[in-house]
């Protein structure tokens, strides 16, 4: 089976994990900074912090920006349904912004409307979650005019764009949001296994990550409340979680990022030759605009919703492993018992209703990608 995503893992990786196991700390040792440093580096942020998943980074990310009861988030309904989650762990209520047929992003301008009536209605959100969805950048500099207006904070979900470029810099730098996270599951641009990190270049916002992923436990003695009663005293300020990513995970992420501009320039590689390859077929390509500039996380393909289904199976049935992004998140069960239901984000239920993500992963040859594309070919013309 040619699986839709997977990791790409060498003997560089695997020495990385095995000298922490056999050489140094498992936890709270140097790879956890040094991969916040690589991280930094990477994408320009002034601060870094690892922990232990995306969906953690998402959460810490709204509990920093102080989200709470009678709060609302909105985010992307073509996302993982931990984009909207995250707010949800914090007491927020959670709305969406429908999607741009053709990036399959947020769009902007529904975002901008949305907004006006929301200010109408005193029921502006307190945070704004885009999601660059499948590596492609959301048009950040846009968002943050429209949303500064109204003073709501950005948290990026960079989860899919670790690797790609927006405005000519990398993803990641936070030069139009409050914080961005990233994961670092298996399939997504560089993996820890499991993993992931909030970027910012705000310090306050900085401190109150840092907390919050780490049992709301203070210190440093500038930041102590009390007096300090020794060198072994800390105090516990906040409620905060054990967020921390081991430095078993975070050796594999220092490793796994000297590579990522080597997988990024092979995702982009394979995705221009997906645009060739699938040229004349009958169905709907990504935006063609990202092809130097999104990270292809995902290669996700439209075709008509009534032969979705069977054009799916015969794909799975000949060794290709497909995939859907995303079942529009306010459709799950669990929102629908918040009040959402179909007809609520239109371009996002209609994008679904013939989505089909085809694999792309660095480690895929050009010949399993030209075997998905003459299969898909010979299934849409049969
Ligand atoms: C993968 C993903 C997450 C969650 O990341 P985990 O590391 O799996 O917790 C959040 N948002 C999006 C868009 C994702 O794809």
């Amino acid at each position: 089976m040619i699986p839709y995503g997977s990791h790409s893992l060498d003997q560089d990786d695997i020495d990385a994990v095995v000298d922490v196991l056999q050489n140094q700390f498992l936890t709270q040792g140097e790879q956890v900074p040094k991969f916040e440093a690589a991280l930094r580096h990477a994408t320009g942020a002034r601060f870094a912090t690892a922990v232990n998943s995306g969906t953690s980074a998402l959460h810490v990310a709204c509990m920093a920006l102080d989200v709470g009861p009678g709060d609302m988030i909105w985010t992307s309904p073509n996302s993982f349904v931990a984009s909207a989650n995250c707010g949800r762990y914090c007491g927020a209520d959670i709305d969406f912004v429908d999607i741009d047929p053709v990036t399959r992003n947020m769009c902007v301008h529904k975002l901008e409307d949305k907004l006006a009536r929301a200010a109408q209605h005193g029921m502006l959100p307190k945070v704004l979650i885009p999601v660059h969805f499948g590596g492609l950048s959301c048009p950040m500099q846009e968002i943050r005019e429209i949303t500064k207006r109204y003073g709501i904070k950005i948290i990026e979900d960079a989860s899919h764009a670790l690797g790609a470029s927006y405005n000519g810099q990398p993803v990641g730098n936070c030069a139009y949001s409050d914080a961005c996270v990233l994961s670092f599951h298996p399939v997504k641009p560089v993996t820890t296994a499991e993993g992931g990190a909030v970027l910012t270049n705000n310090e306050m916002i900085q401190h109150r990550v840092i907390q919050f992923a780490k049992h709301g436990i203070v210190r440093d003695k500038e930041h102590l409340q009390r007096p300090i009663q020794g060198p072994w005293y800390y105090e516990q300020q906040q409620l905060g979680f054990n967020y921390r990513m081991s430095d078993i995970h975070a050796a594999l992420g220092v490793s796994q990022l000297s590579k990522l501009e080597a997988f990024t320039l092979r995702r982009q590689h394979l995705a221009k030759r997906y645009f060739s390859l699938l040229a004349s077929a009958s169905l709907t390509l990504p935006d063609k605009k990202g092809l130097s500039e999104s990270a292809w996380h995902l290669f996700p393909i439209e075709v008509s919703s009534q032969k979705r289904a069977h054009i799916f199976t015969r794909l799975q049935e000949a060794g290709i492993g497909v995939n859907v992004h995303y079942i529009p998140i306010h459709l799950q069960p669990y929102y629908r018992g918040l009040g959402f239901a179909e007809g609520d984000f239109p371009n996002a239920e209609q994008y679904y209703s013939g989505a089909i993500t085809l694999p792309l992963f660095p480690a895929m040859t050009d010949e399993q990608q030209s075997f998905v594309a003459e299969t898909l070919d010979q299934i849409l013309s049969g």
